[in-house]
């Protein structure tokens, strides 16, 4: 007989965990389902958490290798924007270790948690897997779609989808830097931007994402690190970054949450943030849901009201930095490092700047006199609709 859960979580990363969490906390009947025979396994990430991210997840200092107080951004021209907070700003972590521990914890509140069983589809209120225990039919009031960029929920299910897919690719390599800034390198790939991240004494994980061409450009970068013949290659990591949020986020007794739902930061690729904090929102109004025993759309689209007030202009403001990002050469790119270099605009950055939410600084540094002469550069590239 196919038993019935009030919430079936098809996807094991940490949106998908985080919402099973909350949801079992309730008191509701959870029964999760993850593809791989690991949490977090293949490691798709760079690792860089803000302090707040990293807090969301409410995990262990375990999976953290590393701990950065600001950033260089470096133009391939020459000049370079450089800070350091002076206090901790971001920890670069072990992945496979928060998704581990993430997911751990949502089997102790008591959801069921069936790992190497994939979804392959949907029949009404069921879902059909296939895995270790061969195909199944698990029964769902509120399914929820945590199953990462390529969600096969999201297709099954015929829900448009992201309007970017960048390719991701990087690389651990036995490479010393500074263990208290991650570099950011625009030029690296012309519609991202390339990174170079301390993971403690003597490693560093070196990587970018693009819409094209993304290995050749890869391949030069990372030939800037490892000149040396005592550096080498020791783990490649190859993923995909959905920008620009789906156009409806819940239907039909399915929640979206996450990279499923193309929650990703436009600015920084970094989905952990989004995708944490839209769980939460999902697992309260599923919450209130099954209390109420109203499982329509009308009950459920709070939750994209929820998680839209919470962070959708971010993403709508990252989403035109990325529009006008494609626009920008790296002459411009060069102008605009050397204008934010200027000791008092650093210094904003340092008090305003923000990760997770960095519209509060653009708006600052957009109101900048000694910034006017980069306006012609960003009119050109479409700033103007940055706060539309
Ligand atoms: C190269 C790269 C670097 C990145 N760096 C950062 C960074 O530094 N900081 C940051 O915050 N974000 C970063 N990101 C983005 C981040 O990895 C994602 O936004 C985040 O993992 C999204 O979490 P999620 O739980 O929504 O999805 P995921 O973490 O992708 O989890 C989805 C889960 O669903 C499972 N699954 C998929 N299909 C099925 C199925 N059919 N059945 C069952 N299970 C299924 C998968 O196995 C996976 O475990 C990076 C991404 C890439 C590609």
């Amino acid at each position: 007989m196919t038993r019935r859960y009030d919430v079936v979580v098809v996807g094991g990363g940490p949106a998908g965990s985080t919402c099973a969490r909350l949801c079992a906390e309730q008191g509701l009947s959870v029964c999760l389902v993850e593809e791989h025979g690991a949490a977090g396994i293949p490691v798709q990430c760079a690792g860089l958490l803000s302090l707040n991210a990293f807090s969301e997840c409410e995990v262990s200092m375990a999976p953290v290798l590393a701990t950065v107080r600001g950033a260089r951004v470096v133009s391939s021209l020459g000049p370079v924007l450089g800070f350091d907070a002076g206090t901790p700003k971001a920890h670069v972590v072990d992945r496979a270790l928060l998704d581990r521990e993430m997911l751990g914890r949502a089997a102790r509140a008591g959801a069921e948690v069936r790992m190497k069983t994939s979804f392959a589809d949907r029949r009404d209120h069921r879902i059909l897997t296939r895995g270790v225990n061969g195909k199944e039919e698990i029964s769902f009031g509120v399914l929820v779609a945590a199953d990462g960029a390529r969600s096969r929920v999201a297709r099954v299910m015929g829900m448009p989808r992201p309007p970017v897919f960048l390719a991701g690719l990087q690389a651990d390599l036995l490479h010393g830097m500074d263990q208290s800034v991650v570099e950011i390198h625009p030029d690296a790939s012309p519609e991202f931007f390339g990174w170079a991240i301390p993971l403690g004494p003597g490693r560093a994980r070196v990587g970018l994402a693009g819409r094209s061409g993304t290995m050749e450009s890869f391949r030069r970068f990372i030939s800037l690190f490892l000149e040396d013949s005592h550096e080498a290659f020791v783990h490649l990591v190859s993923g995909t970054i959905p920008l620009g949020t789906m156009a409806r986020t819940y239907g039909d007794r399915a929640l979206f949450v996450g990279d499923a739902a193309g929650m990703a930061k436009p600015t920084s690729g970094g989905g952990v943030y989004t995708g944490v904090r839209a769980a939460r929102h999902a697992a309260r109004v599923i919450g209130e849901a099954v209390a109420s025993g109203d499982l329509s759309d009308r009950m459920l689209s709070r939750y994209e009201k929820a998680w839209k007030e919470d962070f959708g202009r971010e993403l709508d403001q990252g989403m035109r930095l990325f529009r006008m990002r494609q626009q920008l050469s790296a002459e411009d790119v060069a102008r605009v490092i050397s204008a934010l270099a200027d000791p008092s605009i650093v210094d904003d950055i340092i008090r305003l700047g923000d990760m997770d939410r960095p519209g509060r600084l653009v708006g600052r540094l957009l109101t900048r006199p000694s910034l006017y002469p980069l306006l012609g550069i960003l009119i050109r590239s479409g700033v103007r609709q940055i706060y539309e």
